[in-house]
C-alpha cells in the first residue's frame, strides 16, 4: 500500500537544499578559506559535519544499521517536528497517536497546523488494533506514532500489532524507541529490512545519559533518511554533540553498567512500593520510570515536594498516576522513606 513518493509535500519535493561550504567540498586540504570561519583554532572555530558521519559510523558499529540509513537530530523532538514537516501538509493532513503517550507528538502537530486523530490504547495499555483499522485507509493521515516502551504507562507494544498497522497503511509509522535500551533485544530496528514505511526513534537522552547534550536518531529506508537530511537544519548536531557521542559510542560499557543498576532499582522500588498501604497498582514497566496508582495522588505529589522530591504527576492523564523514574539508589531509598 506504501508509496512514498504519494506522500511527500509538494514543496519539499520541488525544495533545494542548502549548500553549505563543507557540502560543496568534502576533501583533505590544508587551507579552509570557504565558510567565513574565524581562522584561529579554538578547536571550535570550525563548522561541524552536517551530517555527523563519524557519529553515524559509531552507531552502525553498535546498532547494526547502515550510516545512510540513520538521521541525527538535535534531539529526537527534531525528528518528530521534521516528519511532521515532510509529509504534513498543514492545516489538511493528519496524524494518528495513541494516548496516553508521549506529549510532544500532538505539541509538534499544532505548531506545524497539523490535525491529531487520538485512538486511546487500551485497558492494558496495548494498541487497540480494531479501533486504529478504522483509520487506517484515511488519505489525510499520513503519519502514525507508536510509543514502545511507551511513555507514560513504561510497557512495550506488541510487535505483531505494529508490523499489522505498517502493512495496512499508506504512510509512515514512527516507532519511538526512547526507552528501549532498557528492554532488552526487544528493537524494531531488524524489521526495517522487511518494511518501507517504518521509522524508529532512539535518542542518547535516556540510558546513554546524555540528555543535555541533544541528540536523537531516527532509523528508516536511505529514501526516508535523505528526506529528512534534505530539510533540517544545515549544522543542527554541534561539535562538542559529535564529540561527546564518539566518545560515549566508543565506550559503550558505561551505558551498559547504568541500565544494569538501574533495572535491579527498579526491582527493588517495586517490591517496597507494593507494600505501603496506599498504593493501589504498579504497571509492569520496560523502561526507567515506573507508573504507580496511588489513592490519593496530589497529597503524595504535594508531599513529596514539600521534601524536595520531584516526581511526574500524571493524575490528569492515566487517573490516579505518579510517573516515578528511577533515580540512583540514594535517591530511591530517599523516595521510599519520605513515602513510608
Ligand atoms: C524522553 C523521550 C524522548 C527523548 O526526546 P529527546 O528530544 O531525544 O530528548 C523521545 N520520546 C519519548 C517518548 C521520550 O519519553
Amino acid at each position: 500500500m506504501f508509496n512514498l513518493d504519494a506522500i511527500i509535500r509538494e514543496n519539499v519535493k520541488r525544495l533545494k537544499p542548502y549548500s553549505s561550504a563543507r557540502d560543496e567540498f568534502k576533501g583533505q586540504a590544508d587551507v579552509w578559506l570557504d565558510a567565513n570561519e574565524n581562522p584561529f583554532d579554538s578547536g571550535l572555530n570550525r563548522y561541524p559535519d552536517p551530517l555527523a558521519m563519524e557519529v553515524k559510523k559509531a552507531i552502525d558499529k553498535i546498532k547494526g544499521v547502515n550510516s545512510e540509513n540513520i538521521f541525527l537530530g538535535n534531539g529526537s523532538d527534531e525528528a518528530i517536528d521534521l516528519l511532521y514537516r515532510a509529509f504534513c501538509e498543514p492545516c489538511k493532513d493528519k496524524a494518528l497517536i495513541m494516548p496516553p503517550t508521549y506529549g510532544m507528538y500532538e505539541v509538534s502537530a499544532s505548531i506545524n497546523d497539523v490535525e491529531i486523530v487520538k485512538v486511546p490504547l487500551t485497558g492494558e495499555f496495548q494498541i487497540d488494533l480494531v479501533s486504529v483499522k478504522d483509520f487506517l485507509e484515511d488519505k489525510s493521515i499520513k503519519l502514525i506514532f507508536i510509543c514502545s516502551p511507551n511513555n507514560p504507562t513504561g510497557n512495550l507494544m506488541s510487535t505483531e500489532t505494529i508490523k499489522a498497522i505498517t502493512q495496512n497503511f499508506h504512510g509512515l509509522v514512527i516507532v519511538d524507541e526512547a526507552y528501549i535500551d532498557f528492554a532488552l533485544n526487544a528493537s524494531l530496528i531488524p524489521l526495517l529490512k522487511e518494511v518501507q514505511n517504518l521509522v524508529i526513534l532512539q535518542t542518547f537522552s535516556k540510558a546513554w545519559g546524555m540528555a543535555g547534550i541533544r541528540l536523537g536518531m531516527a532509523f528508516a529506508s536511505v529514501e526516508i533518511i535523505n528526506i529528512l537530511n534534505k530539510i533540517k537544519p544545515p549544522y543542527n548536531i554541534n561539535t562538542f554533540t559529535q564529540k561527546m557521542a564518539l566518545d560515549a559510542l566508543i565506550g559503550e560499557d558505561g551505558k551498559d553498567s547504568a541500565v544494569t543498576v538501574i533495572l535491579r532499582e527498579r526491582e527493588i522500588l517495586v517490591s517496597k512500593l507494593g507494600e505501603l498501604p496506599n498504593v493501589k497498582r504498579i504497571y509492569p514497566s520496560d523502561a526507567n520510570f515506573i507508573l504507580v496508582e496511588f489513592t490519593d495522588p496530589n497529597v503524595v505529589y504535594n508531599s513529596l515536594v514539600e521534601k524536595g522530591i520531584i516526581v511526574r504527576n500524571r493524575h490528569s492523564v492515566v487517573n490516579g498516576c505518579l510517573r516515578i523514574t528511577i533515580g540512583t539508589p540514594e535517591e530511591n531509598e530517599r523516595l521510599i522513606e519520605v513515602l513510608s
